[in-house]
């Protein structure tokens, strides 16, 4: 850490069990693998990691969680940012894998906190809605795409 300014204000900081601090990096380190940025994508990239036996550092510029990972609504949602876009510009196949990432992502959660024993009151299940006439058209194709994967729908 350079700096450990506290979180911003949410839900998520008011409520929170655990508030590690941590020390700033001094002098030269060595490591198998240095993570820069202490948010889901760092410590999830590190965890992986060190799980395999690697030895990682993780530089992080003011505290764990501090940027987009400890200012979200916290849902685990299902969809990838893009994931239309991205579909569109590939074969079929990275379409299957994007649905497969989908919920890929959701196990990890689930076994972390499960084997790591994360205090952090999971819950399943979220809400989308269309606040304007025109969020329809994307809720309809998510519908379709839900449909065409076989996903329970009641
Ligand atoms: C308002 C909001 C609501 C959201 N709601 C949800 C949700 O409900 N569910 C969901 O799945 N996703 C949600 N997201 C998206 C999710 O929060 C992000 O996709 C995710 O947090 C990105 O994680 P990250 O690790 O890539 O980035 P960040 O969490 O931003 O982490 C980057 C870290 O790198 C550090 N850093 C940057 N530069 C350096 C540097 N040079 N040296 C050292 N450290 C550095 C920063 O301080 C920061 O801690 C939401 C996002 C926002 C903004």
């Amino acid at each position: 850490m350079t700096s450990s300014q506290p979180h911003t204000d949410s839900y998520y900081a008011a409520t929170a069990n655990d508030n590690t601090e941590y020390p700033p990096l001094v002098g030269e380190q060595h490591a198998d693998v240095c993570v820069v940025g202490a948010g889901f994508t760092g410590i999830s990239t590190a965890l992986h990691l060190a799980e395999r036996g690697y030895n990682v550092h993780v530089v992080e510029a003011s505290k764990v969680g501090w940027g987009a990972s400890g200012r979200n609504g916290g849902q685990m949602i299902g969809g990838i940012s893009g994931e239309e876009r991205i579909a569109a510009a590939h074969r079929a196949d990275v379409e299957d894998m994007l649905w497969e990432m989908r919920w890929a992502g959701h196990e990890i959660i689930r076994e972390r906190v499960a084997r790591y024993g994360i205090s952090c009151d999971l819950k399943a299940g979220y809400l989308d809605v269309a606040i304007k006439k025109r969020h329809l058209a994307a809720f309809r194709a998510e519908f379709d795409r839900l449909q065409r994967h076989d996903f329970p729908l009641s």
